[in-house]
């Protein structure tokens, strides 16, 4: 039986340009290519989950027009529940601009719109689902009174809650205590903890004060790879190594994948390998939703890396 992730969060639709490089204030650069995708933190990270395998169901608001029907569509395609995705009349759907550098490197721009309005009644609609969860998943590109709400039911029922802080902003102890797993990216775990992250050391470093004001951190270093922090403890992960052509949503991925995992009974180490394996691939295509690889990618991929390497002849 699937297990059951409930994620409540943003629904967007990204606007990609491909550059050279991403331009500096005031400056025009003319791009290559340009793409349009479902993307926001919230249902990248339930598309995800679904296709690693999980029983998703999404808590969101998007508006009433063009973007958010296409968004419901493409929910609905990977089997996703929508009985919790409202249909915001005053406000428009999120939408993301987003330049790609040829890097694989990113610069994002976000008007929220609907995702603004989830409010803290759009959750309690949905507290039957989130009590019966095995994995709730939380981002923070929606109202904080509603996460916290969120994790606060979670928490009361005994769920498991995965808050990935981004985009970072300060968090208080009473969400903090409904928090059983932390997983910022390293920007998100230098806003913080105020710690500059410029190697791995420094990664354990911020990883452990993190894991001092909640119970377990996951710190993602991007090609580098992940620390994973509990109480005075550290483990270090590595990335998996490819081709990267777009890193827009690998930490989202990385996210959903995650949770399926854990909700499945994985130990930290192993969902969390589950987890890098399926950002990895999606670091090698395009766009946010459609990189988010299936489980069946994701178990042949790591499958083939854990094959001992031939020799070459000398
Ligand atoms: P975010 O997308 O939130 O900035 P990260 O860049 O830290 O998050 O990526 C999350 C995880 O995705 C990393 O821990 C790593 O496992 C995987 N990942 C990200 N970028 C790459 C890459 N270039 N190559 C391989 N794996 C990657």
């Amino acid at each position: 039986m699937k297990k059951k992730i409930v994620v409540a969060g943003s629904s967007n639709t990204d606007m990609v340009i491909r550059t050279a490089r991403i331009p500096r204030p005031g400056e025009t650069v003319l791009g290559e290519e340009f793409l349009m995708a479902a993307g926001g933190k919230g249902a990248n990270q339930a598309v995800a989950a679904a296709r690693a395998g999980g029983d998703v169901t999404f808590v969101a608001r998007v508006g009433d027009d063009l973007f958010g029907r296409q968004a419901l569509r493409g929910f609905r395609r990977d089997r996703i529940n929508v009985d919790f995705v409202g249909i915001d009349r005053r406000a428009a759907s999120g939408v993301a601009l987003i330049v790609v550098g040829r890097d694989g490197e990113n610069s994002i721009a976000v008007a929220s719109g609907a995702n603004a309005r989830l409010s803290p009644a759009d959750i309690r609609r949905a507290e039957k689902a989130i009590a019966s969860a095995d994995v709730l998943l939380l981002q923070l590109e929606i109202p904080l009174r509603a996460v916290s709400l969120a994790a606060a039911i979670a928490a009361r029922n005994g769920v498991r809650t995965i808050l990935n802080p981004a985009p970072a902003r300060p968090l208080s102890a009473a969400l903090l205590k409904n928090i059983s797993l932390l997983t910022p990216n390293e920007s998100e775990a230098e806003i913080l903890t105020g710690m500059k992250i410029r190697n791995r050391k420094d990664g354990e470093r911020a990883a452990l004060r993190l894991a001092q004001r909640t119970r377990t951190v996951i710190l993602t270093m991007g090609a580098r790879g992940l620390v994973i922090a509990s109480g005075s403890q550290t483990e270090f992960v590595p990335a998996f190594r490819v081709r990267a052509v777009d890193t827009t949503a690998a930490g989202d991925v990385f996210n959903g994948a995650l949770a399926v995992s854990l909700a499945e009974g994985s130990f930290l180490p192993q969902a969390a390998r589950f987890a890098a394996a399926a950002a990895a691939l999606s670091v090698t295509k395009w766009g946010a939703q459609p990189s988010a690889p299936s489980r069946t990618e994701i178990i042949r991929f790591i499958a083939r890396a854990s094959r001992p390497k031939r020799k070459e002849k000398p």
